[in-house]
């Protein structure tokens, strides 16, 4: 009898779960026959791309027989510029999820050690162990970001921690000021690295983003990484960049591939960063359905997170999945938290539209009705 294939690859790899997306509006349509799907499961942003954006990306197209600007000179100069910091301590990449695994490919060897709060993004660990890294996971009974907890699972083999602020799923927060001590807590040689990927939508004071901890701290490495997915709704394109000391960033620029990220995607995010205006309205309006979606949520008897992102934290007093299993027969898509290792009355909702957010709440009345009904014996 031949080997199975799989025994020729690293067995390392051969643990790792798949990362498990919101389910695709595709699936949806051709599982259910709706006609329309509302989809809060992956915290897109439901008000599209700058109007900018999609011109930019349309003229484009035209280009498309040609590979695009290798270094994304123009994106990176903008960033720098938009950011405070110079073009060399900034590297565009094909989503934040590259800059990750670049992070991962440039710091990891073999059974070293990385140390997450969990439950956090899905990505960290598969990241890690697909270089053969182990994922030291931090989870409290509160599943809140407990840096100190963090600092103490530091040991010899970590070469890196990494801290989601706001964080994906709970929504929770870290201020600046115990980011800074948590920083400077640390071996000199542990890379720090801050994933930024919601940080428009806070409203917090005390919140900051990292950025001006490398100017503070030069001689540590430290890399924030941050995205055109969420606030600037360009998701479907795969832009994001990482910041970091001129050092880190020149490494990391060699180990990506030549055109990560793609002409069309390059201009539609330098002219999305030109329209601050687009970006404040998704804000605005994260804001505006928070205080609309959270209240209504919790009066359907949900414990509801106050979180930060473009998302919201919710615990039901039941098992989710039949709910879950109805609001898609109407084409209805939350995010049940399961591979995120959370019992099955997690679930995590993306805000959308009001009239969106106001019909979610209607169809999951309905569908908690329904769950709750004693099932009916028959005589
Ligand atoms: N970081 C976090 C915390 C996220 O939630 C996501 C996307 N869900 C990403 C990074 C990846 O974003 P992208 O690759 O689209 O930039």
């Amino acid at each position: 009898m031949s080997r199975p294939l799989t025994s020729l690859v690293r067995p390392e790899l051969l643990g790792i779960a798949a990362y498990v997306p919101g389910k695709p509006i595709e699936t949806l349509l051709r599982e259910t026959g709706v006609s329309e799907v509302l989809k809060y499961a992956s915290n897109e942003n439901p008000l599209g791309p700058s109007p900018l954006a999609i011109a930019a990306a349309r003229d484009a197209l035209a280009g498309l027989h040609r590979y695009a600007d290798a270094g994304a000179v123009a994106l990176r100069e903008a960033l720098a510029a938009h950011l405070g910091v110079t073009p060399a301590e900034v590297l565009p990449t094909c989503g934040s999820n590259e800059m990750i695994l670049l992070a991962c490919q440039a710091f990891l060897r073999p059974d070293d050690e990385v140390v997450v709060h969990d439950p956090s993004f899905l990505m960290y660990d598969i990241a890690v162990r697909s270089f053969g890294a182990r994922t030291v996971k931090v989870r409290r009974p509160d599943l809140g970001i407990h840096l100190g907890a963090v600092a103490e699972a530091v040991g010899p083999r970590t070469r890196m921690v990494i801290v989601c602020n706001p964080n994906n799923p709970t929504g929770d927060i870290v201020s600046f000021e115990a980011l800074s001590a948590f920083v400077q807590s640390l071996p000199a040689d542990v890379l720090v690295a801050v994933d930024e990927a919601y940080c428009e939508f806070v409203e917090d004071a005390g919140y900051g983003t990292a950025i001006p901890l490398l100017a503070k701290h030069p001689e540590r490495p430290i890399l924030v990484l941050r995205t055109f997915s969420k606030a600037h709704a360009l998701a479907g394109l795969r832009v994001g960049y990482g910041v970091a000391h001129p050092d880190l960033i020149s490494v990391f620029d060699r180990i990506r591939q030549p055109f990560n990220v793609n002409g069309v995607a390059q201009a539609a995010a330098l002219a999305s960063l030109g329209d601050r205006d687009q970006v404040q309205r998704s804000v605005a309006l994260v804001r505006e359905q928070r205080a609309w979606l959270d209240p209504a949520l919790r009066e359907l008897g949900a414990e509801v997170r106050p979180g930060h992102g473009n998302f919201v934290f919710c615990r039901f007093p039941l098992d989710m999945r039949p709910v879950c299993a109805a609001l898609e027969k109407h084409g209805l898509v939350v995010r049940p938290l399961m591979p995120f290792g959370l019992t099955p009355d997690y679930v995590r909702v993306t805000y959308g539209t009001a009239e969106e957010n106001h019909r979610l709440v209607e169809a999951l009345r309905e569908a908690l009705r329904d769950a709750a009904a004693p099932v009916p014996v028959r005589p």
